[in-house]
């Protein structure tokens, strides 16, 4: 099967997160998208965030119905360490070597993307989907391939994925949780409930 891997924090997970999910599903035609919540997220080591536990909890009620073509992989809360992307990638290709797997990753991700631990490994394990972001400069396939010390053709790894701008984000949602206001339609109705009975992100 065609695998689409969507790595994030998801602290909550909101309708953002799943627009992107869907539209690489569509516009690549893959199988299925594996939304990976981070066990130990390398750039928010230091930051408050819910339990893995609670967070995958928030993620299985958002595709809820859907699990045909939507699964939650807690493969990174198996590792040891920081969750890097080509450990995790190393990890999948074993466990399941009948997939093909391609890694969504957001337009302001690719920037960093040359910075990320081997970058290049990464591009020979998986194809990289990139969701663009209406009106965001971003540095080109082409420049990114050479950065990294790549040859010209693996641009072929590299796909762009449309999407209208959609402007929610976790920070955003756990600020009007904390403020006691409405999570209504930025996030599926049941992760709404699900963190206003848990009073997830009050303080
Ligand atoms: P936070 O506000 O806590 O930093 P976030 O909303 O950016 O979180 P993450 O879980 O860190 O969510 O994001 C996972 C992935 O989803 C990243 O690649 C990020 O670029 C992308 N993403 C998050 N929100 C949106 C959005 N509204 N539109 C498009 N992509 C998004």
């Amino acid at each position: 099967m065609q695998i689409g891997i969507l790595g994030g924090t998801f602290d909550p997970v909101h309708f953002g997160h799943l627009l992107m999910a869907e539209q690489a599903l569509e516009q690549a035609q893959l199988d299925q998208v594996w939304l990976m919540p981070s066990a130990r997220p390398p750039h928010k080591l230091d930051a408050v965030i819910s339990s893995f536990d609670r967070r995958v909890e928030m993620l299985e009620f958002a595709i809820a119905g859907l699990e045909k073509q939507f699964r939650v992989s807690t493969v990174e809360a198996e590792m040891t360490g920081p969750s890097y992307t080509y450990a995790t990638l190393e990890k999948l290709c074993t466990m399941h070597p009948e997939h093909s797997w391609h890694l969504i990753i957001g337009q302001d991700s690719l920037n960093e993307f040359p910075t990320w631990r081997e970058p290049a490994k990464i591009l020979t394990m998986a194809q990289l989907l990139v969701v663009a972001r209406p009106g965001q400069e971003t540095i080109s396939p082409e420049e990114l391939v050479t950065k990294i010390g790549l040859p010209p053709e693996s641009q072929r790894s590299i796909q762009w994925i449309q999407m209208p701008l959609v402007e929610f984000s976790s920070t955003d949602l756990r600020n009007r949780a904390r403020l006691g206001k409405s999570l209504r339609f930025q996030t599926p109705h049941a992760v709404a409930v699900y963190i206003r009975e848990k009073k997830l992100y009050l303080k």
